[in-house]
């Protein structure tokens, strides 16, 4: 498996383990590219990366003595090997969390059920046609919608697509402004306006406790 960067942190605000200690592996390349991505870095065809092995990053985890995992990119689940690691993971009592950019079919990833943070691409991000919405079929109540806002555009089309998946209904909902595109007043005004009950605004907290360009972290 291509692994770019592996560190402890905490989890940076997605699902009901924000805020949580969390250990992070990231992967190496991405079948997107969005207009705001912060870890382009990571998806470059020379970004130095380790090759390991599922029992590596499994003995890695273990060794840091925290027990929430996240797998993250780039795209994870475009690593040969992934699903093996889930299973190890997950058969070692770790809670697991998936961050995918919603432009891969989640169905083949069910069976083991680790959770889901996945992402619906806005419009501002350019990579929009490429979800694959029948994903949202596939999410339970421990899983998470994330919608990257960068624009009132923006924020329409997630209120749309929230409402057309009832999304509130089925799994945590997320807004997340892009970090200098959109203020997260505007989000918090839009969230009255339209009376969003069930969805909440997220800070990346990387951001805020951490230099925003910082790695690592
Ligand atoms: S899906 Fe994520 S990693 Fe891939 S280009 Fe978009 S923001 Fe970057």
């Amino acid at each position: 498996m291509k692994v770019v960067e592996k560190f402890t942190s905490i989890n940076g605000g997605e699902g009901t383990r924000a805020g949580e200690l969390a250990v992070f592996v990231r992967f190496k390349g991405c079948n997107l590219r969005c207009s705001y991505c912060d870890t382009m870095w990571a998806n470059e065809p020379d970004c130095p990366y380790e090759e390991e092995t599922p029992e590596e990053i499994l003995n890695y985890v273990l060794g840091t003595g925290i027990r929430n995992v996240t797998l993250t990119g780039g795209e994870p689940l475009l690593q040969k090997d992934i699903r093996e690691l889930i299973h190890l993971l997950l058969q070692a009592g770790l809670q697991v969390e998936i961050e995918t950019n919603g432009a891969v079919d989640l169905s083949a990833f069910c069976e083991e059920r680790p959770v889901f943070t996945m992402d619906y691409k806005l419009p501002s991000s350019g990579c929009e046609e490429y979800m694959i919405t029948e994903n949202m079929e596939l999410l339970g109540k421990d899983d998470t919608v994330k919608f990257v806002c960068g624009s009132q555009k923006d924020l329409l089309k997630a209120l749309d697509v929230i409402q057309t998946y009832n999304l509130t209904n089925r799994c945590h909902v997320y807004l997340s402004p892009v970090f200098g595109s959109i203020e997260p007043v505007q989000i918090v005004e839009f969230m009255l306006k339209h009376r969003l009950n069930g969805v909440r605004l997220q800070i990346q907290m990387h951001k805020v406790i951490w230099d925003p360009n910082e790695r690592g972290v």
